[in-house]
């Protein structure tokens, strides 16, 4: 069954580790990441962005995939199904389809705005027994379509959106989604202290997990972050698993081009970086 993500995220923060939110593309994700969590004992959030779950052909779809498979695979750990950077109206399409957990991105409107839809759903999601993430300050690269600059957040404007009763926050700190360029010049710690002194027991949320230095990451945890994003290191992966499969001609070879064959090497990738990152993040043995 699914969960909320209140309880797992504010006992990573009490314990001082980070639960894992892995975004799941299709069903060799969804497997993938839910069978590692159960083989290491680790809480897991499956993130699904707008663009995902319209790929999947849309929220019911996943909602229905996501429940067989922790029934029919026996998975033990809490499990949350999370819309990543929603919009309002994805929000309450994910409330209805059954998710246990969304993510409502008002970073783009004006803070009253973003104050105002956010109590809306603060609402709505406690009403439910669901978990609730807000944003504050845009998190730059690009993640289905919105482009932002890697901002760092005004830690007073996360106080306000903190004070509304959301389960947990997201906050540019200089995070980036996407692979990070070559100059960038890393998280400001100085922002994240001021939001954790200011925010108190809230968990608060790292997007961009991917190629941030495992020093930072582990800083990162120490100062409040109880909940990271990883999405693009599992497609990388994937991509560069599935291409040594092709490029060593395994697909031709017998019947290499069955899918169950062809996609199982990426499967394998997406396991061993999915138990990698929770290794990093300390929740391994946590459920
Ligand atoms: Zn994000």
């Amino acid at each position: 069954m699914l969960v909320s993500a209140k309880d797992m995220l504010q006992k990573a923060k009490a314990g001082h580790y980070a639960v894992g939110q892995f975004n799941i593309n299709n069903l060799e994700w969804t497997k993938a990441i839910l069978l590692t969590a159960q083989e290491l004992n680790s809480p897991v959030i499956l993130g699904v962005s707008e663009g995902a779950g319209k790929y999947m052909t849309g929220y019911k779809t996943v909602v229905g995939m996501v429940n067989g498979m922790i029934e029919e695979l026996n998975i033990t750990v809490p499990v949350a199904l999370h819309l990543d950077h929603g919009s309002y109206e994805g929000c309450l399409k994910c409330i209805e389809a059954g998710f246990s957990s969304i993510m409502f991105d008002g970073s783009h409107y004006p803070i009253e705005e973003n104050i105002a839809k956010t109590t809306e759903l603060v609402k709505i999601t406690s009403e439910k027994g669901m978990s609730l993430e807000a944003e504050v300050g845009s998190i730059g690269g690009e993640e289905d379509g919105v482009v932002g600059k890697g901002e760092c957040a005004d830690p007073n404007e996360c106080k306000s959106i903190a004070d509304l009763g959301v389960t947990m926050l997201a906050a540019g700190i200089g995070n980036i989604h996407g692979k990070y360029p070559d100059n960038w010049e890393g998280l400001s710690f100085e922002t994240l202290d001021a939001i954790q002194q200011l925010t108190g027991d809230m968990p608060l949320v790292l997007h961009g997990g991917t190629g941030i230095p495992e020093d930072m990451i582990k800083k990162a945890i120490s100062l409040g972050v109880a909940k990271i994003n990883v999405n693009t290191e599992c497609q990388l992966a994937f991509a560069a698993a599935t291409r040594e499969y092709v490029e060593a001609g395994k697909d031709l070879s017998g019947k290499g081009f069955d899918p169950r064959k062809l996609l199982a090497p990426g499967f394998e990738a997406i396991k061993a970086t999915v138990k990698e990152k929770m290794e990093l993040f300390g929740s391994v043995g946590q459920a």
